[in-house]
């Protein structure tokens, strides 16, 4: 397939998962292992927002992008400590927050780097051993040391449901996590404020949409099959 043929595509789909989602719904494009051309043909419907989940393959497509100057990048995959300033230095957004540890040591190099991103808690409503995250008891836990960090702005509770979890399941997951986020704000935090819900992928976002997302991540729902 041509490229050409493939920025219809692009351009067909991205028309309509927009007739889909509510005004309120922040699109994340997720990018990775898509070349920068099929950036550039979301970027041409209007898409801004891209999410990578490797820091190294998102280095390189956004070399090749940097004359699009109102992109922003969204980290969702999950970072080594090792790769922490690069995430800070290439991303507005880290989705993939998902220990006390990481937290901490994101938020000693956003200081030194004088940034401050949005970051969203990742949290394993299902205990899942083989998935990375805070269980609901941890990041409850861990919410007075997060309340000390004062370079990242906790903004975001993210989820992914088990794979091949029922549909009921699923809603229930992302419904668990809204109820998460009034708990944490009952708590009136200075520094852990959740204004975001970042959950729903290609093929469960229309459940994360009723269960009141804020951000969607949609990958082969508009970009089509990834190739391994
Ligand atoms: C790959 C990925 C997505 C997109 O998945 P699709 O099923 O292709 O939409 C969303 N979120 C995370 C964390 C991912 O790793």
């Amino acid at each position: 397939m041509s490229f050409s043929a493939a920025a219809d595509q692009i351009a067909d789909r991205v028309r309509q998962v927009q007739k889909d989602i509510p005004a309120s719904v922040r699109l994340i494009a997720v990018s990775k292992k898509f070349p920068a051309a099929a950036v550039r043909s979301a970027y041409e419907m209007g898409i801004r927002d891209f999410g990578e989940s490797q820091v190294q393959e998102a280095e390189q497509k956004q070399a090749e992008l940097a004359d699009l100057p109102d992109l922003t990048w969204h980290l969702i995959g999950h970072l080594q400590s090792n790769k922490a300033r690069k995430a800070i230095a290439q991303f507005q957004w880290i989705h993939s927050v998902d220990s006390l540890r990481l937290a901490q040591r994101l938020d000693q190099i956003a200081a030194e780097l004088g940034r401050s991103p949005q970051c969203c808690l990742q949290v394993k409503i299902v205990p899942d051993p083989a998935k990375y995250g805070f269980t609901v008891s941890e990041l409850m836990q861990a919410l007075p040391e997060l309340n000390q960090l004062h370079s990242l702005r906790l903004v975001g509770l993210m989820t992914i449901p088990p794979y091949g979890l029922a549909a009921a399941a699923t809603q229930a997951v992302f419904e668990q996590l809204r109820h998460l986020q009034e708990t944490i704000n009952q708590q009136q935090l200075q520094q852990v404020h959740i204004k975001h819900l970042s959950m729903g992928m290609s093929g469960d976002y229309p459940l994360a949409i009723a269960a009141g997302t804020t951000m969607i991540r949609l990958g082969t729902r508009l970009f089509g099959q990834r190739h391994a």
